[in-house]
């Protein structure tokens, strides 16, 4: 329940700064009870259930949060104070907790912030927002959940009633040049999981289609899955991701999915419920985050790895590692895999006492600086400032921050900043030689 504001230093010996927002409700001493939520007389809707339910104005984060301390949501609240009293001799209430601002000093940073889901309603064909009985993956993810609003029922929210025919319509947002190209990677498999749910849960009682274009089922185990899918029974309909439409009887509240085969027959089905497998993407914050922490974003906005294939968990920062779907979609397993990873490495970063830099890093030439700091504002590593020294402006790199791109030195107007291996009289010479081949040859 916390922001990341700041983060100076280098790896081994990094500062944060951290603004720890109130939660009124003092982490020390909640036990989780929910005995204060029990005694709250407010809802309102659950963002944890996609909205589908409710919570009360005391609540933790959701269901499963480890730890499972409770907050009160003050736009909410009433102040009656029922969880005051409830809470009793524990005492964990605080109505006069304020943002506090911490540092902490950390040898490591890891980066797991994972990812948003797109919001369909501006893709009119799809009727989302339009046409109450058609759901995004996740609305539906929290319908089928035993600990769900509805207990485990999928049902419509037009009327409350079970469906007897569900389509899931693939690649929403996704493979889509106008959106977001990119595949969200596992789309795939929770459509395989929620089709396979419903048929075993409804059985004959309920007809499941899947409209997909290409079935991406590419890892141990999950083609299988995808054979157990089509034995109980479910329909999978090939289909061009164009001119796809879902339209609606308003009498009735069904729907009928529409789209063509890839020979270009039209294909429809009659269906009570429609859920899009729409498009995750990057995270909300992760703009801000790559700003604070100097490490750069794709152009799709996922956080880069230094080398997709040896080295996935490093950024170009050392010290600072990803783990998950925030360097690039991956289902669980995937980011367990990654996130396992980046904590082994981190690990190996706080047991070292110390920390070898690559010998590229900028020098400045203390007699020909100026201390004009057009080099600070060139940098986007902050690894070079301008400090006092005696009664000189000087700039002073750190070493451990110092990635060697060289903008620094290209940047200064005093030629202050050289780069070893990489002087003008070296790079000069350099291109002398190799014109000399070329004229030789
Ligand atoms: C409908 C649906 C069903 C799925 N079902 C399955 C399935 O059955 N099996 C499977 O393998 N995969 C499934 N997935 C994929 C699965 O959700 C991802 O693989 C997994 O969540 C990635 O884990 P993560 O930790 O990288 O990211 P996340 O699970 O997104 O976790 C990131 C966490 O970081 C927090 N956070 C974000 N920003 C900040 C910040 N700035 N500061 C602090 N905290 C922050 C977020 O609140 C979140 O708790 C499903 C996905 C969807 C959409
Ligand atoms: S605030 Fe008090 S009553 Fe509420 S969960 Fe925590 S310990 Fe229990
Ligand atoms: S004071 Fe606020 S959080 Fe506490 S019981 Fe009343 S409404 Fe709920």
């Amino acid at each position: 329940y916390a922001d990341i504001m700041k983060v100076d230093g280098y790896v081994g010996n990094f500062r944060a700064r951290i603004r720890k927002n109130p939660r009124y409700v003092i982490a020390e001493k909640c036990t989780g009870c929910g005995e204060c939520r029990d005694a709250c007389p407010i809802e309102y809707p659950n963002y944890a259930d996609m909205n589908l339910g409710v919570r009360k104005a005391i609540s933790p984060p959701f269901g499963q949060a480890v730890p499972l301390t409770h907050t009160i949501n003050r736009d909410y609240c009433i102040e009656c104070y029922k969880c005051i009293d409830a809470c009793g001799a524990r005492q964990a209430i605080n109505f006069d907790q304020k943002p506090e601002e911490v540092e902490v000093d950390v040898g490591a940073i890891i980066v797991s912030i994972g990812y948003d889901m797109y919001n369909p309603q501006d893709l009119e064909w799809t009727g989302y927002g339009k046409y109450l009985n058609v759901f995004t993956a996740l609305e539906f993810e929290r319908l089928i959940l035993a600990a769900g609003p509805t207990g485990g029922k999928v049902v419509r929210a037009s009327d409350g009633q079970k469906p007897h025919s569900v389509a899931f319509v693939q690649c929403v947002g996704s493979r889509d040049i106008n959106k977001y190209e990119y595949c969200s990677s596992f789309c795939c498999m929770y459509t395989l999981k929620h089709a396979v749910m419903l048929k075993e849960k409804y059985r004959d009682a309920i007809d499941v289609y899947v409209f997909y274009n290409d079935m991406r089922s590419n890892f141990k185990g999950y083609e299988e899955f995808f054979n157990r899918a089509q034995k109980n029974g479910v329909k999978f309909i090939r289909v061009k991701l164009e001119d796809r439409r879902i339209t609606e009887d308003p009498a009735t509240g069904n729907l009928t999915v529409s789209a063509e085969t890839e020979d270009g027959r039209p294909v429809s089905a009659q269906v009570e419920m429609a859920v899009l497998a729409n498009a995750a993407i990057p995270h909300h914050t992760a703009h801000e985050l790559a700003e604070i922490l100097k490490i750069p974003l794709n152009k799709d906005g996922f956080f880069v790895e230094c080398q997709p294939k040896i080295r996935p968990t490093d950024t170009e920062v050392p010290g600072i590692f990803l783990a998950g779907a925030c360097q690039g979609l991956k289902d669980i397993p995937y980011s367990v895999a990654h996130g396992s990873a980046a904590a082994a490495q981190a690990a190996a970063v706080l047991n070292r006492g110390t920390w070898v830099v690559e010998p590229l890093v900028a020098k400045v030439n203390e007699d020909l600086c100026s201390g004009c700091r057009i080099c600070e504002s060139a940098c986007g590593y902050n690894a070079i400032s301008v400090a006092k020294v005696g009664d000189k402006d000087l700039a002073k790199v750190v070493e451990g921050l110092c990635r060697g791109c060289g903008i620094c030195s290209s940047a200064c107007p005093m030629d202050a900043i050289t780069m070893p291996n990489y002087s003008d009289k070296q790079i000069v010479a350099q291109v002398q030689a190799a014109v000399e081949k070329v004229e030789k040859a």
